[in-house]
């Protein structure tokens, strides 16, 4: 039951926002200038069209029929992801930066998370959608809030001119006490409401937009950065999990020979990415260098690694290519009809490094 997929959380926000609006609306409506009602309905609308997106949209199940397409998304960085490793459900090979989710039950393309509240798979197919749908709500919390707070303090104000919005303003005007400013507010957050609850539903509705606020601000600012470094929740963990052999001092890299030869019975011969893997990351058992003919990929000798920022992020365009690379999934950073053997990439930055560990 756990374990497989159930639109509960789903619902449960679905509830908070319709039930939230329920409460707060009869109030704040018939108060709102037109501008705001435009605006307002606007903030409102946004989060069920994004969570309806993302919840229905194709997060990029790998299936049988696109397998190639998919495997032709990303290079292997021979870090993270290695050719040749097989989804032991799914049984086909796992396409570089995919997962498998144990939820959905499939592989999925550069799987971020399963995510509870839309109940799918943040994947490259509503990726996008996610972030919207985080924005969205973000700005309807903020909005709501904030709005909520000016309809009663003008309230407030117009009963007790001596009223301020901060407490030592109230009391510099007019001698307001500490305690007198709180009766105020719970005044104004109880008087004159339409509807159910009357004021007292707009105040309880601003109260926990203002609370919730923060979270999902910082949810947005969380997935933005993770854009920003090039990785996703899944590959921040695979990162930490490196950090640790790094520090124990497990972890070692080489060179990849520029004009390596492909095995194309696991690795794509072609994809989409305007870059390959220039790096070799290997963890040892017990912190000896493999030799250097011992039949692992790479060239040359292996040194060892002890931070993350010395070793290459393939998936790390810079930010704006990121960007568009979450936004408009599959797009072509490479000429499809460039022939195959061409293997000076246009190396978008040779700064290709580890920004920071996340997770
Ligand atoms: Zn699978
Ligand atoms: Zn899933």
């Amino acid at each position: 039951m756990m374990y497989d997929r159930h639109p509960t959380v789903l619902l449960f926000f679905l509830a908070l926002l319709l039930g939230g609006e329920a409460l707060y609306l009869p109030t704040a409506w018939p108060q709102l200038t037109p501008l705001h009602k435009a605006a307002g309905s606007l903030a409102m609308a946004l989060p069920y069209l994004f969570l309806y997106l993302s919840a229905f949209s194709d997060p990029g199940a790998i299936t049988a029929a696109n397998h190639v397409p998919e495997m032709a998304r990303y290079p292997y960085d021979f870090s993270l992801f290695h050719p040749g490793a097989v989804c032991a459900t799914c049984e086909r090979l796992k396409p570089a930066r995919s997962k498998h989710c144990s939820v959905c039950k499939r592989c999925v393309a550069r799987c971020d998370h399963h995510c509870i509240f839309i109940n799918n798979c943040v994947g490259a197919g509503n990726h996008h959608w996610f972030i919207l749908l985080l924005l969205s709500t973000a700005v309807l919390t903020a909005y709501g809030g904030v709005l909520g707070v000016n309809l009663m303090t003008a309230k407030m104000k117009l009963r007790f001119p001596s009223w301020a919005l901060l407490p030592w303003r109230a009391n510099r005007g007019a001698g307001m006490e500490f305690t007198q400013w709180l009766v105020v507010w719970s005044w104004g957050m109880q008087d004159g409401g339409q509807g159910v609850g009357g004021g007292v539903a707009m105040g309880a509705v601003t109260l926990l937009a203002l609370m919730t606020s923060p979270l999902v601000w910082g949810l947005l600012g969380y997935h933005l950065w993770l854009v920003y470094c090039g990785t996703t929740t899944n590959e921040s963990m695979k990162w930490a999990d490196w950090q640790i052999e790094m520090d124990d001092g497990f972890a070692f890299k080489r060179r990849m020979a520029p004009g390596r030869v492909k095995d194309v019975s696991v690795e794509p011969v072609w994809t989409r990415w305007p870059a390959e893997t220039e790096q070799v990351l290997l963890r040892t058992m017990d912190g000896a260098a493999p030799s250097a003919d011992a039949g692992y990929p790479g060239v040359g000798e292996w040194e060892a690694v002890w931070r993350l920022r010395d070793v290459e992020n393939l998936y790390d365009l810079g930010f704006w290519d990121n960007l568009v690379d979450v936004f408009v999934p599959g797009f072509m950073f490479r000429d499809p009809r460039k022939p195959v053997g061409e293997r000076r990439l246009r190396q978008k930055q040779k700064r290709r490094a580890r920004k920071i560990i996340l997770a």
